[in-house]
């Protein structure tokens, strides 16, 4: 059987893999030149990695454990010792842990709200949960203004949103919100670094599952190969980039949906697939280098929250080997879209000028690292594809239901752990095996 998959980036990459060691015959068409899609590494020192892309793990992400073992990766934990500095309006504060100089009850309140939107979601399809059509229609934006009545919750909201799903409020109907924070283990466990989703990173970079998983393919892959068109007739689907045709029995396209709709069918895609138009995600990550990670010495953990931008949060993503210390601050929501369009200069000067404010025992800087997944052509967006008003309830019936030889991968495709890295994996798995299931019947000589 030949199997043609667009996009290299973990889903399609574990699609591949486990088609060929069931003995298929694998091409892979990657739009760029290098893998791994929304994991990229950079190197902030000689043989030191930080993750400019997905970085954090938690222990339910069992897919991503399980290849992170067979690969033989190691990771380690995301330090988060020591007290935070929040700047929330009325100067910068510094405080024991994570939890906001902010009314705790407003903000106990709004934990509750979330929990209980967050548990009436039906996870494994939640255009079925009841009610699904007006919390499909209803923004968390209105959803906010509606529910929440102290100014702290209110300030807070949008900031535990972009830090969650770099959203803005007013881009995600309020299923998606709730489905998301349900998709992913819930809203505690989701916000936890120490036993949740954010208590582990890949040592050296999450980029190394995609290129060991490339390496496995060898000449089967093939980069700077954007795929234009898949036409499809009774006996092959044709895969054609702008100098090639690549004839197979199947097609796995495992790229976020406005990349897959950008592509043209034929014949065309049933009417709800094609009028899936889902936004961006948000997010430009700042990596600020320095020598070593200096605010451990007066106590700090790294992590700060800012009501006002460019870094909305920063955490410590410092290396395991201690080279040096890296900042990672995280610019989210409707911040992003106003920071990727000023200039790569303008972009290190907010950024340092706001870790001077937040820090101000730190040095300066010995590197600045900006990268805009907001302007990237080939993500075009991140952490993942968010659903707007009407969306889920429109499109979900449709999420991975075959368009003949046209199977659907991606992380956008799992209704487990939706927008990370382990819904990336567990998607790749399960076309896999929507693929090897079907009988021979069909396929290309
Ligand atoms: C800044 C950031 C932070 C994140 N943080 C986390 C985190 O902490 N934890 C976590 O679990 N997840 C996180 N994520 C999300 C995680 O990166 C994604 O869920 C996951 O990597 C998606 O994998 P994918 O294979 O579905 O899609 P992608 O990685 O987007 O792969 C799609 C591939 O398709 C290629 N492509 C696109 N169009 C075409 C075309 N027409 N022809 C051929 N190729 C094409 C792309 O170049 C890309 O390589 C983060 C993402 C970002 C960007």
């Amino acid at each position: 059987m030949r199997v043609i998959v667009v996009g290299a980036g973990l889903s399609g990459l574990t699609a591949a893999a486990d088609l060929a060691a069931a003995g298929a015959d694998v091409t892979v068409l990657e739009a760029r030149d290098r893998v791994g899609g929304r994991t990229r590494g950079i190197e902030v020192a000689p043989g030191s990695w930080v993750d400019a892309g997905a970085a954090y793990l938690g222990d339910r992400h069992t897919a991503l454990h399980a290849m992170l073992d067979r690969l033989g990766l190691k990771t380690t934990s995301t330090t988060m010792l020591g007290a935070s500095r929040f700047s929330l309006g009325g100067g910068t504060r510094t405080r024991d842990g994570r939890f906001p100089p902010l009314n705790a009850v407003a903000l106990g309140e709004l934990f509750d709200e979330l929990d209980a939107v967050t548990a009436r979601v039906r996870p494994d399809a939640p255009w079925l949960t009841p009610g699904a059509a007006d919390l499909d229609a209803l923004t968390a934006a209105e959803w906010a203004e509606r529910t929440l009545r102290h100014p702290d919750a209110r300030l807070f909201f949008p900031l535990f949103l972009g830090e969650m799903m770099a959203a803005d409020p007013a881009a995600v109907s309020v299923l998606h919100m709730a489905f998301y924070l349900r998709s992913g283990g819930g809203l505690n466990y989701l916000n936890a670094f120490e036993g949740g989703a954010q208590q582990d990173r890949v040592d050296c970079g999450a980029h190394q599952l995609c290129e060991a998983l490339a390496a496995g393919l060898g000449d089967r892959l093939r980069p700077r190969s954007p795929v234009q068109a898949i036409h499809q007739d009774s006996d092959a689907a044709v895969v054609h980039t702008d100098d090639a045709a690549y004839r197979g029995d199947a097609v796995v396209v495992a790229v976020p949906p406005l990349l897959a709709d950008a592509i043209e069918y034929r014949p065309g895609l049933p009417a709800p697939r094609a009028g899936r138009r889902t936004r961006p995600g948000c997010a430009v990550k700042v990596h600020l280098v320095y020598a070593a990670p200096l605010w451990r010495d007066a106590g700090l953990s790294g992590w700060s929250v800012s009501a006002r931008g460019p870094l909305l949060s920063t955490v410590d993503d410092s290396p395991a080997d201690g080279a040096v210390g890296v900042l990672t601050g995280f610019v989210t929501g409707a911040e992003a879209l106003r920071f990727a369009a000023l200039d790569p200069a303008a972009q290190r000067a907010e950024a340092v000028d706001q870790v001077a404010a937040l820090f101000p025992d730190l040095p300066a800087p010995i590197g600045v690292h900006v990268t805009d997944w907001v302007s990237a052509p080939y993500s075009r967006g991140c952490y993942a594809a968010l659903a707007g008003p009407g969306d889920w309830v429109r499109n979900g019936p449709h999420l991975i239901a075959a368009h003949h030889r046209v199977h659907w991968a991606g992380t956008e495709t799992s209704t487990e752990f939706f927008g990370l890295m382990e819904g990336a994996i567990r998607a790749g798995h399960r076309v896999a095996n929507q693929i090897l299931s079907v009988p021979a019947v069909g396929r290309t000589r």
